[in-house]
């Protein structure tokens, strides 16, 4: 996909950071979310904007040693955790170059190595849900729905765990807005009835944005469309 590059650029600026594994310098580009329009936002939540895809920028990379994570995750690795993160990742790591305004496979490969270095320091089933979705959306902006579909069902597994065991908020992402989305991605790998036990348990929250209950109404609708499709 061609991008506008001038208006990308009036778009996103840089912030520096030392990694904190190899004490290099990431120069990490950020997107003025003021200047980039919400067009709209699919039933799990995925928001589509005017200009710039802010999905391609949220993860934080190390192009010298291999070190990734969401750039919304502000506490640096722990000791043992980087231990891990250099024996594990850093000790093999290539190195990278991505296109100067990243591109849908650029994003694949930023989420892929944030989602290798949770699971090498044994992060939280939320925090790997989190990077799974996003990493998922970002195949859908690039049409490619086999892969897509994988990561809507890991990110499933993940979500379907922390609620189990961990506590929330997973970043931005309160208890009910995790049972909306255990349901909207049940509804996605087509386990029909498991989506809507889960909007059940969502609507049964305690917090409950009227807007939520909405979009648990209009999916309840397109569970029963999907039976119908399925029962022909
Ligand atoms: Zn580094």
């Amino acid at each position: 996909m061609s991008q506008n590059v001038e208006i990308i650029e009036e778009l996103i600026y840089e912030k520096d950071y030392k990694c904190p594994m190899c004490n290099q310098n990431i120069r990490q580009k950020v997107v003025k979310a003021s200047k980039n329009k919400l067009l709209d936002v699919d039933f799990d939540l995925n928001a589509r904007y005017e200009k710039v895809n802010p999905l391609f920028y949220e993860v934080v990379v190390c192009e010298t040693c291999g070190f990734a994570q969401l750039n919304k995750k502000e506490e640096m690795p722990t000791l043992a955790e980087s231990k891990l993160i250099k024996e594990k990742i850093c000790a093999n790591f290539a190195g990278r170059k991505y296109s100067t305004y990243y591109t849908a496979e650029d994003a694949v490969d930023r989420y892929k190595l944030a989602l290798l270095n949770a699971i090498i320091r044994n992060a939280t089933e939320g925090e790997k849900g989190y990077i799974a979705l996003k990493l998922a959306w970002v195949y859908r902006a690039e049409g490619n729905e086999v892969e897509e579909k994988r990561f809507i069902g890991e990110a499933l597994k993940c979500f379907l765990n922390a609620y189990q065991k961990e506590s929330f908020p997973i970043f931005e992402l309160q208890e009910e807005t995790v049972c909306y989305l255990i349901a909207a991605l049940s509804y996605q790998v087509d386990n029909l009835k498991q989506a809507l036990n889960w909007i059940q348990v969502t609507l049964k929250g305690e917090e409950v944005s009227p807007k939520l209950r909405d979009r648990c109404f209009t999916l309840k609708q397109m569970i029963r469309e999907k039976e119908k499709e399925i029962q022909k």
